[in-house]
């Protein structure tokens, strides 16, 4: 029998989701964060980029514009209304020190004690091959829930006034092939169709399915996937990584 994802850790009161592109959390994680916001939690966004070579009919400047748009729109109909970017370039994102930096950056300025990001692995399954972009924040932001408690490392980040932060407990990796946990995606499901809606001008170009029957099956498939394994309870699922 395959083994059951157990619940999210609950007790905690910050997230902060670390992400490459605009739309990286509406392709599922976007209903966790609605029932977190339910809860009282705190949930802010990072994005390493602006998504700007993700349409492939519009110019990267204006792409950036649109996108940066719809990605705080999207954020919004889950309850997230800080949204920062990175302006790392979109498509070469380089795994590094200078990426690895920017995020423990962005960690010691929202102290959070859960780091939410997107899959780090080569794969998301069989025969579906990562993008670049995706494999370097998700390694880079597990590293740097490390980089943002140790003083010694970017020492510039002190000169700057941003000290030290210990306090990440968890790093969960959203849509992983190896998930071991999950929330259950029903109380934020329809604010998570509304939120990859409003990716319009990207969906628009990807798909001639209408925008809400594409959405609503891609996450109705992705959260019944995840059910399998959560007691039949449609879910959203990650790979935990305690500290
Ligand atoms: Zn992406």
């Amino acid at each position: 029998m395959t083994e059951q994802l157990q619940p999210m850790p609950e007790d905690w009161q910050r997230a902060l989701a670390i992400v490459a592109h605009p739309d990286d959390l509406e392709y599922g994680a976007a209903a966790a964060v609605a029932s977190w916001i339910d809860g009282g939690r705190e949930v802010a966004y990072v994005l390493a980029t602006r998504g700007e070579a993700g349409i492939a009919t519009m110019d990267p400047a204006r792409a950036a514009r649109v996108r940066e748009r719809e990605q705080r729109a999207s954020a919004a109909v889950v309850g997230v209304s800080a949204v920062e970017f990175l302006d790392h370039p979109d498509g070469v994102i380089e795994y590094g020190p200078a990426l690895r930096r920017d995020l423990a950056a962005a960690i010691r300025r929202h102290r959070p004690e859960l780091v939410i990001t997107l899959n780090h692995r080569d794969t998301f399954g069989p025969t579906a091959w990562n993008t670049p972009d995706h494999k370097a924040v998700g390694r880079a932001a597990l590293d740097a829930a490390a980089d943002a408690g140790n003083r010694w490392i970017f020492p510039d980040l002190l000169e700057e006034g941003l000290q030290p932060w210990e306090g990440v407990r968890w790093v969960a990796v959203a849509a992983s092939p190896q998930a071991t946990h999950a929330v259950d995606a029903g109380p934020g499901m329809e604010r998570a169709v509304r939120s990859l809606l409003e990716h319009r001008a990207y969906i628009d170009a990807l798909t001639d399915t209408d925008p809400e029957t594409y959405v609503r099956d891609f996450l109705t498939w992705a959260t019944r996937s995840a059910a399998e394994r959560f007691g039949g309870r449609p879910a959203v699922a990650f790979e935990l990584f305690p500290r």
